[in-house]
């Protein structure tokens, strides 16, 4: 970049989901950080959330523009039907996005950096002749995972259409965690015809892929060594963003943060408060969550809970959690419906993470030292799971009983092992100051993020 030429222009796309938009609003924040100018294209639906969210702190600076394009529902439909949602996406989001880059040609982008599973917003800038960058939100295992589709056709694990043949334990590499086929990506949903629709939107993305000049990963080599030298070396690991960002502040929010928590959180003893989260997308069933309920009780501690408005599977709306609850917890709980989880985790009150640990979450948790009780629920959470408690070792897991619950008991025992052991402490401190060598001068994802930006200025 010459002295008089303008900033590049980045024109950055996400999943419309709220663990996909953040990481992108972090990286694009970093890209900020280094003099590039960022459009971020949310779709409508998701546009509107942010903008609601941020309405208060207008932080995201000069830098960032926000604009959207439609995805392609109804504003009555539901967003959370994947299937549905991908075949809109791909029948009305590529050609609005061209409109949208023809439309900026006085202030021409320079890069298009869309989440891997945009994969057609990388068709779009190839068309265009615009360089392209693919962005990994999640464990570099889990795109590896994906790229390896043809070789778990060829050894009988799925069909041709991503069926699962049979519920198996299965490992990517000999040194990395085992996963179970029923929580592939795709295969995690009831619906055969829904499970269909996504296997061919995520490979249609494996094809897109192919089209970037670089692919990188919110993770880093240090924490998942097979997935980045043996699986998939053409993924680059630039992460944990937020660790490299630590002191910027974060946007890209579906929900307005409740920072009461934060001054609550200031009169607790250090290392004293459970935090419970689920992130975005989670819904218990009645009972689990009413276990978990009684169980936050009988730990005898200090917690905070996120308990979002559509956290509990209960279609009379029952108002949750029960009544006289809240005055037995008295002021030894604290229920948000959205915290700034961030700030959150870094608070030196927190003793330990009560997880579902989609890789956000999970990296949150890491970069700050803090040690997890593991709640997966969905999807890559079970593999991320083992990551935390077997590979990294820095948590551990629930049982569940003979109906599928994870009890009070089990929650209240879980809760004593975990903090009244302090090698969890010890082995969560040892994570972080791992990542955090990794994102300063001279560290594996630092090295690779400032390649990264030499060649976006080139
Ligand atoms: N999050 C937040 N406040 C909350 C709960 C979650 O800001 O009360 C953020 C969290 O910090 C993370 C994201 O939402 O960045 C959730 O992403 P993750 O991958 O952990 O889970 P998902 O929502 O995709 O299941």
């Amino acid at each position: 970049m010459s002295r008089s030429s303008p900033p590049p222009h980045i024109l950055a796309v996400p999943y419309p989901a709220q663990g996909h938009v953040i990481p992108l609003m972090e990286l694009s924040l970093c890209l900020a950080n280094h003099g590039f100018r960022v459009t971020f294209v949310n779709t409508e639906f998701n546009h509107k959330r942010v903008v609601n969210a941020l309405a208060e702190k207008k932080f995201i600076g000069d830098q960032i523009h926000l604009v959207w394009i439609p995805d392609g529902l109804q504003p009555w439909e539901d967003r959370n039907e994947l299937g549905k949602l991908s075949e809109a996406i791909l029948e009305v989001m590529p050609g609005k996005l061209e409109e949208l880059i023809n439309k900026l040609q006085d202030d021409k982008i320079t890069c298009v950096i869309a989440d891997e599973s945009m994969g057609w917003a990388l068709e779009v800038a190839d068309r265009l002749k615009i360089r392209r960058v693919a962005f990994w939100p999640a464990a570099a295992a889990m795109l590896a995972l994906k790229l390896c589709v043809p070789k778990l056709i060829d050894d009988g694990i799925i069909e041709n259409d991503g069926t699962i043949i049979k519920k198996q334990m299965i490992q990517l590499s000999p040194t990395m965690p085992s996963m179970n086929t029923v929580n592939f990506p795709w295969a995690c949903f009831d619906e055969l015809t829904t499970q269909k629709t996504l296997f061919y939107y995520m490979q249609r993305n494996n094809r897109t892929t192919k089209l970037a000049n670089w692919v990188i990963c919110n993770s880093a080599i240090e924490l998942e060594p097979p997935a980045f030298t043996t699986l998939a070396p053409e993924i680059i690991p630039i992460g944990p963003l937020l660790a490299s960002s630590r002191l910027g502040s974060t946007a890209g929010y579906f929900w307005p943060q409740d920072s009461t928590c934060l001054k609550w959180l200031d009169q607790q003893l250090p290392q004293s408060v459970i935090y419970v989260a689920f992130g975005s997308f989670t819904v218990l069933e009645q009972t689990q969550f009413q276990e978990l309920a009684l169980g936050l009780e009988l730990s005898n501690r200090p917690f905070l809970w996120v308990v979002r408005p559509d956290a509990v599977n209960d279609q009379a709306n029952d108002s949750y959690p029960q009544e006289g609850y809240l005055d037995r917890i008295g002021t030894r709980g604290q229920l948000v419906g959205w915290a700034p989880q961030q700030k959150v985790l870094s608070h030196p009150s927190i003793a330990c993470f009560l997880s579902h640990c989609g890789w956000n979450s999970t990296l949150e948790g890491l970069s700050n030292g803090v040690p997890f009780l593991s709640w997966p629920y969905f999807a890559d959470q079970f593999f991320n799971e083992s990551y935390v408690c077997d590979v990294w070792k820095e948590g551990l897991k629930f049982n569940r009983n003979e109906s599928g619950i994870i009890t009070q008991v089990e929650i209240k025992d879980k809760v004593e092992q975990v903090l009244g052991d302090y090698r969890f402490k010890a082995r969560a401190l040892q994570m972080k100051e791992m990542v955090m060598r990794s994102v300063t001068e001279g560290g594996n994802s630092h090295m690779n993020f400032n390649n990264f930006i030499k060649w976006m200025k080139a």
